[in-house]
């Protein structure tokens, strides 16, 4: 049996894991010929935390602090690494066509090549010194272009922008921060939340602009020179940064034929409409028994947890990947930021979202996950459902944020406390803490 795995990723790594945890490496000098394992990625660095890029940007993480895995610890799973990008998928043949090298058959196959950075559409975007942050090689090249006392224009609305800006500040540059409406992350973040943040960059020096749109990025001899706004404005600059969205890498799976929406579409199973064929992470987009929808996930955490849930499919453990509630930590503008459940605005009317400051007694619970404290913010916002907390933003003391994750994930009855939570001006803080504390006694 030749298990062939696409994308050097979290996921693809999870994969190989679970699949050895039901095929153990053979002992020595024993017959283990039945079960090979290949990897195929195109990323020269191999695995690493994605996640972890911003803070190599920010350069308070060495790049080898970067790498989840010991070379000891991968060479220990026992599989074969093929350095080299998938062109095609040979489905009648079961096999593969990878650049440059020999096809390579499969018995069953994950799919696990992620999702990559929407490129920037506008005239000069190919000039140099217009950089993203998707892969390793990207931070090694902002971090080679980024210099002291020049300037820089940020273009996104969401955390990879900002990560982009605070790294970029981080090397002292000046930055411009362009957002094209009114506030920061609007669509998950509610106007107090943007305003923090908003406050915070600017404090650490960096120039916002509202309604502002980049259309043309301007060169000289090859290199960027400024940037040309919608509302007429030129702002001259020595980089420009973009983090506007992110596309799952579907086109292999399109050209071979598999059903793909947004994402590959797979089943609970993450198997795709070829039963010999598997996706997950970024590219996937999973069925949810629970609200009976393909959703796509674009989180590190679900990523690991879908590629370990496809390797123990394809070795022939069924077993059902059942996505949690999504549970974000991040940082924006230097302050802690949990992002739990559904906290976004727009599909969901009938919930109620309440939201407040700073108080006290919450921060002194017991028993929840460290605390980072010395914060001058501290906010929570909670998503009220009829019965059950369906999302929160906890930003600043983190004490909470375990918690919470517990009672939205395990869609715990909050009917004792949904009363006192909305009456105006309650310390849910405190009232979540109660009511976490009474639990557990
Ligand atoms: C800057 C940044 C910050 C992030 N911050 C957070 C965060 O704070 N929290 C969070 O939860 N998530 C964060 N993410 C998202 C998280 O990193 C992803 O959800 C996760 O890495 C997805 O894992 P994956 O294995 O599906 O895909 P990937 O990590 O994208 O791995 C896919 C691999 O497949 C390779 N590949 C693609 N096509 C081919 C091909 N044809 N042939 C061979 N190989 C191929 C790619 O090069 C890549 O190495 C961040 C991502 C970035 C870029």
């Amino acid at each position: 049996m030749r298990y062939v795995i696409i994308g050097s990723g979290v996921a693809g790594i999870a994969a190989i894991e679970a699949i050895r945890s039901i095929h153990p490496v053979p002992a020595r000098g024993t017959d283990g010929g039945e079960v090979q394992i290949v990897l195929i990625g195109d990323d020269p660095y191999g695995f690493y935390s994605r996640p972890g890029l911003a803070y190599y940007l920010t350069g308070e993480l060495h790049d080898k602090a970067l790498f989840p895995r010991t070379a000891e610890e991968l060479r220990k799973l026992d599989f074969r690494v093929i350095n080299g990008r998938v062109t095609r998928i040979l489905r009648a043949e079961h096999a593969l066509e990878v650049e440059g090298q020999p096809a390579v058959s499969y018995d069953r196959l994950l799919i696990a090549v992620g999702a990559q950075a929407l490129p920037l559409e506008i005239p000069g975007a190919d000039l140099e010194g217009v950089v993203k942050l998707d892969h390793m090689a990207d931070a090694k090249r902002i971090l080679k272009q980024a210099r002291r006392g020049r300037t820089a224009v940020v273009v996104g609305g969401g955390i990879t922008a900002l990560e982009l800006a605070e790294g970029l500040l981080s090397r002292r540059m000046k930055v411009h921060y362009l957002l094209r409406g009114d506030r920061y992350w609007s669509n998950v973040l509610d106007e107090r939340e943007s305003r923090i943040v908003e406050r915070r960059l600017q404090e650490e020096g960096v120039t916002l602009h509202h309604h502002a749109e980049a259309i043309e990025v301007i060169g000289r001899n090859g290199k960027v020179s400024g940037v040309r706004l919608l509302n007429g404005e030129t702002l001259a600059c020595d980089l420009v940064a973009y983090a506007i969205g992110i596309r799952p890498r579907t086109d292999l799976a399109k050209q071979a034929g598999l059903a793909i929406d947004r994402g590959i579409l797979v089943n609970e199973y993450l198997q795709t409409n070829d039963p010999d064929i598997f996706a997950a992470g970024d590219v996937a987009q999973a069925y949810d028994p629970l609200s009976g929808r393909s959703i796509l996930d674009s989180l590190w955490t679900p990523a690991r947890q879908q590629g370990y849930a496809a390797g123990l499919n394809m070795a022939g453990r069924k077993t059902a990947y059942i996505k949690a509630p999504p549970f974000n930590v991040t940082r924006l503008a230097g302050l802690t930021t949990t992002i739990i459940g559904t906290v976004g605005r727009g599909r969901d009317d009938d919930l109620v979202g309440i939201a407040r400051g700073d108080s006290e007694t919450w921060r002194q619970l017991p028993d929840s996950m460290v605390a980072q404290t010395g914060f001058e913010v501290n906010r929570l916002r909670l998503l009220v459902g009829e019965k059950t907390l369906l999302g929160a933003i906890v930003m600043g003391d983190q004490k909470l944020s375990l918690p919470l994750e517990n009672i939205i994930s395990g869609s715990v009855d909050i009917t004792p406390i949904r009363e006192k939570l909305l009456i105006p001006d309650a310390r849910i803080g405190d009232i979540v803490a109660e009511f976490w504390a009474s639990r557990k006694s």
